[in-house]
């Protein structure tokens, strides 16, 4: 099998031979076929994450150390199955639900994996995608997406799902109220499409770049803020004539909480998914006295996957622009990424490894 690895930090991933793992007790061995790249690969890559003032959590501290594999957005052919494993067979297509706990604690058995305190995440613990041979440690983790094109369906495992569980944590809306989207890169737009899959009208989609926005007023969002200048949280709030009930961030940085946290109305919800970083000091009693509530949103769980999946499945999802590439142009791909050049996603193509 091919891998693309961290061998270094910050350095272009490298090709690397290797042999072809078999699987053992329940495990199967998926041949890859599409892999997303996702922002969040370009934190491994690095290495940290950015806390703010100076400080960063490294992500060999939960294990990433390397040679690794990124990629968690993989989907492929079932090649080899375990002899324990069931419910799938060699030539099936499949996406793999990456986001993967110890599969025996409450949280776990709850179905709530991707809250696990012992994760074992493809493409962030676990070896991943930007491969051409992936282990799957279970069948239940594999979903079918057919009827899905293929690099679409790639991308639902991390932003599509990603999306969805924030979506899911919007507070109870009435007919004035209002949703921001923080950020139209792959997974805000992937958001504005679900939202109006959903029946969410009322959405208003931010970000400082125009072919972005307009991108998602394609994709269904009623406005559209460009949030630079110093009075955009104003603009926000005036805009959803005082009814911004949640606002969900998919950037993560103080400049888009200092936009979106100030426009919530009283009960709403800032919800928070992107990682870009940084910190934020928040005055405490308007947090009482307006009870908003600031709250986290991390990858989803395997029933959210389904529910997404399905939603692509019945077209009720409009696909957002994916661009697929050969697989050899990855360290050209997270270059363009880094530099914000991407618009919507770009997912690798196995079948076409090409140079690199
Ligand atoms: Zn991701
Ligand atoms: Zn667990």
């Amino acid at each position: 099998m091919l891998s693309w690895d961290i061998v270094e930090h910050g350095k272009p991933l490298q090709k690397a031979l290797k042999e072809t793992p078999k699987p053992q007790g329940t495990e199967v061995l998926v041949r890859v076929t599409r892999s997303g790249v996702c922002h969040s690969d370009l934190h491994i890559w690095d290495g940290y994450f950015d806390l703010g003032g100076g400080k960063r959590f490294y992500v060999k501290e939960r294990g990433c150390v390397p040679p690794f594999t990124m990629g968690h957005e993989p989907l492929g052919v079932v090649e080899a199955l375990g002899p324990r494993a069931r419910g799938v067979k060699v030539g099936q297509k499949r996406l793999v639900f990456p986001w993967i706990g110890c599969g025996k604690c409450p949280v776990c058995r709850d179905g709530r994996d991707n809250y696990c305190l012992q994760q074992r995440f493809v493409g962030v613990m676990k070896p991943g995608g930007y491969a051409t041979h992936l282990l799957v440690p279970h069948p239940k983790y594999l979903v079918d997406a057919s009827g899905v094109d293929d690099a679409f369906a790639a991308t639902l495992a991390c932003s599509g799902l990603t999306a969805y569980s924030a979506i899911g944590k919007i507070p109870k809306l009435d007919a004035r109220d209002w949703v921001a989207v923080m950020g139209c890169g792959g997974l805000g737009l992937v958001a504005v499409a679900i939202l109006k899959a959903k029946g969410i009208r009322q959405v208003i989609a931010c970000d400082v770049d125009e072919g972005k926005l307009a991108a998602a007023r394609k994709l269904g969002a009623k406005l559209t803020l460009d949030t630079r200048g110093p009075d955009a949280a104003q603009r926000l709030q005036q805009l959803a004539g005082g009814y911004l009930a949640a606002a969900i961030d998919f950037v993560g940085m103080p400049a888009t909480h200092a936009v979106a946290y100030p426009a919530l109305r009283k009960c709403g919800r800032y919800i928070l998914c992107g990682l870009f970083g940084g910190e934020i000091t928040l005055p405490l009693p308007p947090i009482a006295q307006r009870a908003v509530a600031v709250m986290g949103s991390y990858v989803g769980n395997l029933r959210e996957l389904k529910e997404v999946v399905a939603l692509a499945r019945r077209k009720k999802l409009k696909p957002t622009p994916v661009a697929t590439r050969p697989a050899g142009e990855v360290n050209a791909i997270l270059e363009e990424l880094k530099a914000g050049r991407v618009l919507g996603r770009v997912v690798l193509d196995f079948e076409r490894v090409a140079a690199g």
